[in-house]
């Protein structure tokens, strides 16, 4: 569907739940969330429910998001249920990866077709410290799982931290060369009650440039990601820019968060409830919600806060 600024949005991200198994500093409170109530979140029948509706506007592609989809406990069935809608041609999911051992086979017999895992460090310490949890070598046997299950083209999300994670952009991008996986710098966005990392944590991602002097362009894929290689390697570097060099332009995405909210941008609190709506309640409403997506969001800085309302772990990332 096209919006009121011309841009075809076929991309919806659905987050499937609020709930983690980790405590990334960036995005969620130390102390977990303050837990919704059960009948406020969408039911597995109302989110099926909303890419149906979604679909019948042109959405192609799916992206599962959370909180942590892995730990939802029907997440195989809205998978399976969710591939099987028509004009769905594309099943994503972003994970943490550190439960994506026990599922990364069944979830490709659901018919999911791509999986994105998230690892900010390859070291455990600083895994630790980063996600409040002892769980890296859960995360790098996820990755493993999913290689092993024939996941074409595993992306690796990588949170771009200075003074954190900018010693290791090196041997981050030594992943690409060493093994089938794309890797993905994004900027650090300032996020509504993150914990504050300091002005000097949010590094641009022409950071990885300066790292990685021998990176070769490569033709764009047509997603949000400036794209690189290093030479010989199996995997592609993508660069991720929401600070320094913002993709509103060209964004086809909307997002729908487990307790029913359509945002038409991940920075903007305008939000559309499409709680205990049929049909067609939900087929209007992302009719409308799409057609009014916001032009772009405001600039974001360390101290230009995002306005989204909400911590990631509560959009979906
Ligand atoms: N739990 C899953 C995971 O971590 O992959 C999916 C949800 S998580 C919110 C989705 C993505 O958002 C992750 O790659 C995470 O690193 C990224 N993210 C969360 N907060 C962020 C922030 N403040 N800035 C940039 N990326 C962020
Ligand atoms: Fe959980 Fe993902 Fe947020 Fe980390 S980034 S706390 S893994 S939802």
């Amino acid at each position: 569907m096209i919006d009121s600024f011309g841009r075809d949005i076929t991309y919806l991200r659905l987050s499937v739940t609020e709930l983690c198994n980790l405590r990334c500093k960036y995005c969620m409170p130390e102390d977990g969330v303050c837990k919704k109530k059960h009948e406020d979140m969408l039911t597995e029948d109302e989110m099926i429910m909303a890419v149906q509706a979604a679909a019948s506007l042109g959405i192609t592609k799916l992206r599962i998001t959370g909180g942590e989809p892995l730990v939802k406990k029907n997440i195989l069935s809205i998978c399976r249920r969710a591939s099987q809608i028509p004009g769905i041609n594309e099943l994503c999911i972003t994970t943490n990866g550190t439960r994506l051992s026990d599922f990364a086979w069944e979830l490709k017999d659901c018919g999911v077709s791509r999986v994105n895992v998230s690892l900010d460090s390859l070291n455990p310490k600083k895994y630790a410290f980063i996600t409040g949890r002892n769980e890296i070598y859960n995360a790098l046997s996820g990755i493993d799982a999913a290689l092993a299950a024939g996941f074409d083209r595993v992306k690796i999300n990588t949170v771009l931290i200075g003074g954190f994670n900018d010693d290791e952009i090196a041997k981050l991008a030594e992943l690409t060369v060493k093994f089938p996986l794309d890797l993905r710098f994004i900027e650090l966005m300032p996020m509504y009650d993150s914990r504050d990392f300091g002005e000097k944590s949010f590094l641009p991602v022409s950071e990885v440039l300066k790292a990685l002097p021998d990176l070769e362009k490569q033709e764009a894929d047509g997603g949000v990601a400036k794209l690189y290689k290093l030479p010989g390697a199996l995997g592609n570097i993508g660069l991720i820019s929401p600070l320094s060099d913002h993709f509103c332009g060209y964004c086809n995405r909307v997002r729908l968060t487990a307790d029913g909210k359509i945002k038409p941008c991940l920075h903007s609190d305008t939000e559309v409830s499409i709680k205990g709506m049929d049909f067609e309640g939900m087929k209007k409403a992302f009719s409308e919600t799409i057609f009014n997506k916001p032009a772009c969001h405001p600039e974001l800085s360390d101290s230009c806060r995002s306005t989204a309302g909400r911590n990631m772990n509560e959009i979906g990332g």
